[in-house]
């Protein structure tokens, strides 16, 4: 289905719905907070009842966003979340393709009597939604956003909390215009969005230029002791253990950016970084060129995302997680996939 038809199904759900929940996934990014935001300021210049819920807490360097302080944390006011859910009858899911995503909220959207759509830009949506708005050739799930409220007003939307909704979620998602991921129509969004007077240079100190003195330390620390370079596999991975977060005082979003960086190196053409959290590893993936890190993901970490940026998860030690990775890359690899092509 095309943008404006999607658009008239999406207006004529928004105007028959009473209690309306917007919900993104569980370690909400720029573009999962910006496309919630974005539609929540639209949503209630309408005049909706509408309630936003992330399944955990957001990046300190999101934080400074209009808004950002009326999204309901489901770690902290678990009961409220429930009660909102359970009596929405529309809810619109955004930045995320898997159900999981949803963290441990994801049994009550299930049960949810409401409407459920999805609204989102990666490869492969599973099934689970009324309705899904599916446009992987998208950058970021805010740039859909854009054009599907700009088709439902008829025109642009001239809000700046808006505009700067959709603007973070878009500079995130592409790196600030370094990924390959945006094409002229996100430039075209963009030049709306600075015209209507989004103040581009805040923001890129907000999201870009506002980290602690320890963050900087850990970044030198992770890229001196704890980058591993696999020559053979073209491939470089980071480790970091709760140990070496806590001695830098990690706050969350601290890491964020950190899987990009070996790519820099000229050989290196997928990127792994390892994070030992409470219960498990997290694993981010990135990769140059034509390496799917989704598909590595999803086949031996139970993740997904996009072709070069991706995630997963490990249950175990941080030592078993690397050596489970080495084992999986020793088959997998951008290395082994160029023979194969040949
Ligand atoms: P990041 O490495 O920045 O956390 O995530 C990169 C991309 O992979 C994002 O598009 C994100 O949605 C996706 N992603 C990250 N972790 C997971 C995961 O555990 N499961 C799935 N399906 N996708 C993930
Ligand atoms: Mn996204």
């Amino acid at each position: 289905m095309d943008l404006l038809n999607h658009s008239k199904k999406l207006l004529k759900l928004f105007s028959d719905a009473d209690k309306i929940v917007l919900i993104c996934h569980i370690n909400p990014d720029g573009d999962a907070i910006g496309s919630m935001l974005a539609l929540y300021y639209y949503l209630i210049s309408k005049n909706k009842n509408v309630e936003m819920v992330s399944p955990n807490y957001l990046q300190d360097f999101l934080l400074w966003m209009d808004g950002a302080e009326k999204v309901n944390i489901f770690l902290k006011r678990r009961k409220k979340c429930y009660k909102f859910v359970e009596e929405a009858d529309l809810i619109v899911m955004v930045d995320f393709n898997q159900p999981d995503r949803l963290g441990e909220i994801e049994e009550a959207v299930k049960l949810s009597k409401a409407y459920k759509v999805v609204i989102d830009h990666h490869v492969n949506p599973s099934q689970g939604a009324d309705y899904l708005v599916s446009l992987p050739s998208r950058c970021a799930t805010a740039e859909i956003i854009y054009d599907l409220v700009t088709n439902m007003e008829g025109k642009p939307f001239e809000n700046i909390p808006y505009a700067e909704a959709v603007y973070v979620g878009i500079i995130t998602d592409t790196g600030s215009f370094d990924f390959g991921s945006y094409d002229g129509h996100t430039l075209r969004v963009v030049a709306e969005l600075l015209d209507f007077g989004v103040d581009k240079e805040k923001i890129r100190l907000k999201v870009y230029n506002n980290f602690s003195s320890e963050r900087m330390r850990l970044m030198g620390f992770a890229l001196d002791q704890r980058m591993v370079i696999l020559n053979e596999y073209s491939t470089a991975y980071i480790y970091l253990s709760k140990e070496d977060l806590l001695g830098y005082n990690h706050v969350k979003g601290d890491t964020e950016g950190f899987v990009n960086l070996p790519l820099e190196i000229k050989d290196v053409e997928f990127s792994v970084l390892f994070m030992e959290k409470t219960d498990l590893i997290k694993l981010s993936f990135r990769s140059k060129n034509n390496f799917p890190v989704n598909e590595f993901a999803e086949k031996y970490f139970g993740g997904g995302g996009h072709k070069n940026a991706a995630g997963g998860e490990f249950k175990g030690s941080l030592y078993d997680a690397i050596e489970s990775f080495s084992k999986f890359v020793a088959i997998d690899n951008p290395c082994s996939n160029k023979k194969a092509e040949e």
